[in-house]
């Protein structure tokens, strides 16, 4: 097990967890991270399907680490949400994330929305409406351009949820429902929440245009939001033939590497001006 995970980026072998002592080196190691401020945000641009133009962008995070260079979250976000350090590493998020939309405004950019993945975690310690509210008072951005991702997931372990969710809907803060369609959670919240917007998940997009049941999985999905007039957004697009199928569906906005990979923030403001013009 030792040799399985001697390469220095297998952090973490989502097969057959962490190690105990493993996950505790490592619990110690995003600490320090945390305090060195080794970790930095990546925009993946989101697309209006119906006039091409950038109208968003997801967060995502990465860490950039000393002496392994750009490590992904899925070698760190599990054993950050299994130790409960996703809570600062959330938050951090947060908190970076405002300034960014500020200095997109003052460099002149059209408005973008940004969303931030937030994790169940977060909802259960609390602190989230607070986070939000003084990260977006000190940074003076418009609540309207944050929207944050939440998987089914917390809607279904977390019963407070929904009065946090209601709370941050009054705020200004728009809501998507992240890998929409995997959670298998009841469908009637999205009539009782404050729901915005619907994220398609990427494993059903891989497939669409060979799989029937999954453009058929897909259709339903475009189809019921439209009824209940949520927007949908898919991820993962990868194919002009995918674009070409999600457009005739009426999906909204779209999100993948057709169009561009996660950016450094630098090369994302470089992108979009490029796009607008
Ligand atoms: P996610 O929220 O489902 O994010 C989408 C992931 O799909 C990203 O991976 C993105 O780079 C990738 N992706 C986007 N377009 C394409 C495409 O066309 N093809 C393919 N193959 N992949 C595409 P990434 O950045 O490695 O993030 C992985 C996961 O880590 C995220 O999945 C999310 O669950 C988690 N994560 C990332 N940042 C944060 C964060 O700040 N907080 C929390 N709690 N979780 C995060
Ligand atoms: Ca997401
Ligand atoms: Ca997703
Ligand atoms: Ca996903």
């Amino acid at each position: 097990r030792a040799k399985e995970l001697g390469n220095s980026y297998a952090f973490y072998n989502p097969e057959i967890g962490a190690l105990p002592e493993r996950r505790f080196s490592m619990e110690r190691e995003l600490r320090r991270a945390l305090e060195r401020n080794e970790f930095e945000l990546f925009f993946q641009p989101q697309i209006d399907l119906a006039t091409g133009n950038c109208v968003g962008a997801e967060a995502l995070i990465r860490w950039r680490h000393p002496e392994k260079g750009l490590i992904l979250p899925d070698q760190f976000i599990p054993v950050a949400e299994s130790t409960g350090l996703i809570v600062p590493m959330g938050a951090w998020v947060i908190r970076s994330a405002c300034p960014h939309l500020k200095s997109w405004r003052e460099a002149g950019m059209a408005p973008l929305r940004l969303t931030v993945n937030v994790s169940v975690k977060q909802f259960e310690r609390g602190g989230l409406i607070q986070t939000l509210e003084s990260s977006m008072r000190e940074s003076g951005v418009d609540s309207r351009l944050l929207e944050i991702e939440v998987t089914e997931s917390v809607l279904m372990q977390h019963p407070m949820a929904s009065d946090t969710l209601r709370e941050l809907s009054r705020m200004g803060i728009l809501i998507s429902i992240d890998d929409f369609g995997t959670g298998y959670s009841s469908l009637s919240y999205l009539k009782k929440l404050p729901v915005y917007k619907l994220k398609i998940d990427r494993s059903f997009v891989t497939t669409l245009p060979v799989d029937p049941d999954m453009l058929a999985i897909t259709t339903a999905i475009v189809t019921m939001g439209s009824a209940l007039r949520l927007k949908t957004i898919a991820e993962g697009v990868e194919s002009r033939e995918q674009l070409d199928i999600l457009r005739r569906l009426g999906c909204d906005e779209i999100q993948g590497y057709y169009y561009s990979r996660p950016l450094p923030n630098d090369t994302f403001m470089t992108w979009v001006r490029e796009k607008s013009t």
